[in-house]
């Protein structure tokens, strides 16, 4: 709990980081491209992503990548309900902003819960650039996030009320 605002907690991030790891169809080359120039870095933390993403990064950088759904299949779905339970630290997402995607409300659920969570995402090289030479890479990091026990507790006292 945060001792001086109840309604927040801290979680701290540890120096080995977990990392997911999603590119649109478009975007795949670049990212690729991206963890083959990271990837001294990149094999220091734990990675996954969407099935696809994830495949093709073990398939052609060396670095082991485990590989949820296809972000069309819910791959994106499982990546935000592993923010939610605490178990991503960090969302790459090089998104591609001129084609329609099938499963965009999915994307903006993830963006979304990764708000929500106070999780970094980077949804272009440029901002993944930043990310990956930050400091905090290396370091623990804490993040301040809602108390969702305290946040239960006063929804389920209170909401008879209303
Ligand atoms: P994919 O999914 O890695 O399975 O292609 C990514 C996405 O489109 O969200």
């Amino acid at each position: 709990m945060d001792p001086i605002n109840p309604d927040m907690i801290t979680l701290t991030m540890e120096k080995k980081k977990s990392i997911a790891l999603i590119a649109h169809d478009s975007k795949k080359p670049e990212l690729i491209d991206w963890c083959k120039e990271h990837h001294d870095i990149l094999k220091k933390h734990f990675l996954c992503g969407t099935g696809t993403t994830a495949r093709m990064i073990s398939e052609h950088v060396d670095l082991p990548v485990k590989g949820y759904n296809s972000g069309p299949l819910g791959g994106d779905q499982q990546v935000g309900a592993k923010i939610v339970e605490g178990r991503i630290d960090m969302v790459i997402f090089f998104s591609d902003p001129l084609m329609a995607q099938p499963h965009d409300p999915d994307v903006k659920a993830l963006l979304r819960i990764a708000q929500v969570y106070d999780i970094p995402m980077a949804n272009n090289r440029a901002s993944a650039d930043f990310f990956i030479s930050s400091k905090f890479m290396n370091e623990t990091y804490d993040r301040t996030i809602i108390n969702f026990h305290k946040n239960i507790k006063d929804r389920s006292e209170t909401l008879l009320d209303e």
